[in-house]
């Protein structure tokens, strides 16, 4: 039996090494497991996010957008390159580069902050207890006086497409092609499909993105979805809704895949296959069956608002449990869960998280999309600007997209924001800002933002609610 600490983490990514590194900060000695290995055996930090998940994505979508912008898009400056070519195995020593920065980074902070790493396979034990079993088998239990569990997701498999790591790969492997696939399916357009497709399609696949749903991103709002898709067609992305995949197979050295649509059976070849059909809670052989720790129907870790599971002092964080699959929902789980077990009464928005596809142009949102207002029959009024009228949009060549805004209609509270455009992330955090202050679109049209900034197509969309946006002629009537 060794040490009790006050705090001990299963699972280093983000819900996990954040809490860690809080924990830690607060003064709670803190340990943290992790069962993921380099090829040296090293411990590896970071969880999905660092190493196979938001990082090294957004590696390569910088990357292939870079090479994409220097064949097609620097004439309209005036910028003649000759012949661009890409180096598509230095862009991805590139990423893993960046990737283990990060990685190192988070073991720098571990030791600067004095958390203790433990490798192995955590599993929680009755009694606030964790198994840690190593590598080699080895076992020991380590004792906590609060248990957080971060042991994240991994992608779902689906029974006719059963990746081999080869030419069917999942989202790790479609991160490590050595070069472009000359034809190339996604099965899944969801944000991780649409990502891994793009990079690929700029560098010169082929794209077939094969989608069962009718409904293009049915949780963006429905105009935001139409334009994006819109934009990604053009963009040569070949997105096929309504198609189910119902056949995967390896047949000398290319993929056969059958689907089923409205007209019927077809088959595609392809030189590789991405599963990009979501991802799944990690939650299997975690738990003792004396934790006092449950699960839903769907496999997470069953939590109530503050992330505090059915065992005391157990805590749940990040894709393990409920809600949506993003970095920054973990962390903020985690970040809130130290400050419950010091007592502090902390609470998660979780009404007011963003989300983006880092598509390009990007997509983001946050808060109640216009069909979801609809549905509660909300008494709503929205408000849009095309970045088509940017100034700045313009300067930079890129027009393509929209800003929209939606707002009570009583209280002018802003309630969500829906963007497809240039730095579409990093503007949308401006009305998760807002939303969290309680801002009205009054509080937003009043704010003097500068110019020429993208920022002014959050200006003029939040006056544009009300009908007095300037830069482009308001259809609707002045309030
Ligand atoms: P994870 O990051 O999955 O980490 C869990 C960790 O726990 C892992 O290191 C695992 O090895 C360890 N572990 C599990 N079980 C045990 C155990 N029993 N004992 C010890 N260790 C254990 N999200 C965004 O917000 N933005 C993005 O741009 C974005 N892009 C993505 C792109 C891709 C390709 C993918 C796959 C995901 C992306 N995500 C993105 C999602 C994001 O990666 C996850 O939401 C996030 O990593 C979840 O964090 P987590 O800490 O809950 O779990
Ligand atoms: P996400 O969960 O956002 O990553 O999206 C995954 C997408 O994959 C969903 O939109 C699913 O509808 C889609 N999907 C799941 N199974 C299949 C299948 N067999 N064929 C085509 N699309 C699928």
């Amino acid at each position: 039996m060794s040490e009790k600490f006050d705090v001990v983490v299963i699972g280093s990514g983000p819900a996990g090494y954040v809490a860690a590194i809080k924990a830690a900060q607060e003064g709670l000695s803190t340990a943290c497991v992790e069962k993921w290995l380099d090829d040296k055996g090293t411990v590896k930090l970071g969880g999905t996010c660092l190493n196979v998940g938001c990082i090294p994505s957004k590696a390569l979508l910088d990357s292939s957008h870079k090479y994409l912008e220097a064949r097609e898009h620097f004439d309209v400056h005036g910028i003649s390159t000759g012949e661009v070519s890409l180096d598509v195995p230095a862009m991805i020593k590139r990423k893993d580069k960046i990737v283990n920065q990060l990685t190192s980074g988070i073991a720098g902070l571990f030791k600067h902050n004095g958390v203790t790493p433990i490798a192995g396979t955590g599993r929680v034990l009755s009694g606030s207890r964790v198994e840690v079993t190593d590598a080699d088998g080895k076992q020991q239990i380590v004792e906590a006086k609060n248990i957080i569990i971060a042991a994240g997701s991994v992608p779902v498999a689906i029974p006719p497409a059963p990746v081999d790591g080869e030419y069917i790969v999942d989202s790790t492997g479609a991160l490590e092609f050595s070069e472009a696939p000359g034809r190339l399916g996604v099965i899944g357009a969801g944000v991780i499909g649409l990502e891994l497709g793009s990079v690929w399609k700029r560098v010169g696949s082929e794209v077939v993105v094969l989608e069962a749903l009718e409904d293009f991103l049915p949780m963006m709002d429905v105009q935001i979805a139409k334009e994006a898709k819109k934009i990604l067609t053009k963009q040569g992305l070949d997105i096929r809704l309504g198609t189910r995949v119902t056949r995967a197979e390896v047949k000398d050295g290319k993929v056969e895949v059958a689907y089923q649509s409205a007209d019927g059976e077809h088959v595609e070849v392809f030189d590789k296959l991405i599963v990009a059909v979501g991802r799944r809670p990690r939650s299997e052989e975690l738990l003792a069956t004396d934790s006092g720790v449950t699960l839903d129907e769907r496999g997470f870790i069953y939590v109530n608002d503050h992330c505090e599971t059915e065992a005391p002092n157990v805590y749940a964080v990040g894709d393990v449990v409920r809600g949506p699959m993003l970095a920054h929902k973990g962390s903020e789980e985690g970040v809130m869960v130290v400050e419950r077990i010091l007592g502090k009464p902390a609470q998660m928005n979780y009404d007011v998280i963003p989300s983006v596809i880092y598509t390009h142009p990007e997509v983001a949102a946050v808060g109640k999309t216009e069909q979801e207002l609809k549905a509660e029959g909300a008494n709503y009024k929205a408000g849009t600007f095309p970045f088509v009228a940017s100034g700045r949009a313009l300067a930079a060549n890129e027009p393509d997209g929209l800003v929209k805004m939606l707002a009570d209609a009583d209280t002018d509270r802003v309630l969500g924001c829906h963007i497809v455009g240039p730095s579409a992330a990093d503007l949308v955090q401006q009305v998760v800002i807002a939303m969290e202050f309680g801002s009205s679109t009054e509080d937003l049209a009043l704010t003097v933002f500068g110019h020429p900034t993208l920022s002014e197509a959050v200006h003029e969309a939040a006056l544009a609610v009300d009908g007095h946006a300037i830069h482009i002629a308001n259809r609707k009537k002045r309030k």
